[in-house]
């Protein structure tokens, strides 16, 4: 099933996943997925390491299991800047032979440590290439505080609007703890004409460590309400957890009253706080 067809009849919920690593079994992720498909998302996605033939394989074989196993669709993540299209064009097939449909296409972060291919220089590249030879639905990453690498709101909306003509479907939004500032992307979209659903990524804070590594990754903005109840609870492990979600919840609400299209909950593979949020949402969605 195409993950497009959902938007003509309703809001969505889904999930972001991760490979387990290397050296652990796939097994090993199953009580993570029998929690988070009971809790009936319209689909999983499932992140894409960086480079190496590898990852690609790790993410094709969770992406299987959630679509054979747990009957539930799954979004592959597929980046482009260190793959040349015969690389692209094996991933491509292997998704065809096992009929999923759809890819969150993405460029992949700059690493010193791994070749850029260069052929495909952004996602737009990535999607243009494989829509004029497959049927994929395609969905694309968008920044509501934008792109770390952008110079500038123009130019980034001016690229996002690039991804939306080359065939995204859907956008999945970074993550971010001020609702305001999503609000005004999507308006800022819609008045660059960008009318595809635009899907607000959230993912509750319940760890000190989470909280260092968005600081120094993402760049999103931390609004004071969310800054105190870090600083009250930072060492306090469950009381950490709590407020973590307790915000992300109130996020994901107001969100919701404010008719957005669907929640993508960046789960870390943790499905208590995928089953927290949803059991907080239940009457809602
Ligand atoms: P692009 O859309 O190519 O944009 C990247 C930058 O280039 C932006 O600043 C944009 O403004 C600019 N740009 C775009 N087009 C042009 C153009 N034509 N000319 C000039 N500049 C242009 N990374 C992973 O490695 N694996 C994952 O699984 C993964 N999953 C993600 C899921 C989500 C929902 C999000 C939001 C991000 C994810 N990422 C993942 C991170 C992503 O790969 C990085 O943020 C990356 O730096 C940008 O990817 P993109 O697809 O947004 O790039």
């Amino acid at each position: 099933m195409k993950i497009s067809d959902i938007y003509n009849k309703k809001k969505s919920l889904s999930f972001e996943i991760f490979p387990p690593k290397k050296d652990s079994e796939l097994e090993n992720i199953d009580e993570t997925l029998k929690v988070l498909c009971e809790l009936n998302p319209d689909y999983i996605s499932v992140t894409f390491g960086a480079g190496g033939t590898s990852n690609c394989n790790r993410t094709i074989e969770l992406a299987k299991k959630i679509k054979y196993e747990y009957h539930i669709e799954p979004v592959v993540h597929l980046t482009c800047l260190h793959y040349d299209k015969s690389e692209i064009d094996k991933f491509a097939k292997i998704l065809i032979d096992e009929e999923i449909q759809n890819i969150l296409a993405l460029r992949g972060d700059k690493n010193p440590s791994i070749q850029e291919k260069g052929v495909f220089k952004h996602a737009s590249d990535l999607i243009t290439y494989l829509k004029s030879k497959h049927d994929f639905c395609f969905l694309g990453a968008c920044y509501p505080e934008c792109h770390p690498e952008s110079d500038n709101k123009i130019n980034e909306m001016k690229h996002l609007k690039k991804k939306v003509i080359a065939g995204t479907e859907i956008l999945l939004s970074q993550l971010f703890f001020d609702n305001e500032q999503f609000f005004s992307f999507v308006e800022e979209c819609r008045i660059a004409d960008i009318n595809i659903p635009i899907i607000p990524g959230i993912m509750p804070v319940i760890n000190t460590s989470q909280i260092k590594r968005m600081v120094t990754l993402c760049g999103a903005t931390f609004p004071e309400r969310f800054q105190k109840i870090i600083l009250k609870y930072e060492n306090n492990k469950k009381a950490l957890f709590d407020a973590g979600i307790a915000y992300a919840l109130s996020q994901v609400i107001d969100l919701l009253a404010n008719d957005i299209d669907g929640i993508h909950l960046y789960t870390m593979n943790n499905p208590l706080v995928a089953s927290k949020i949803c059991e907080g949402i239940r009457n809602i969605i």
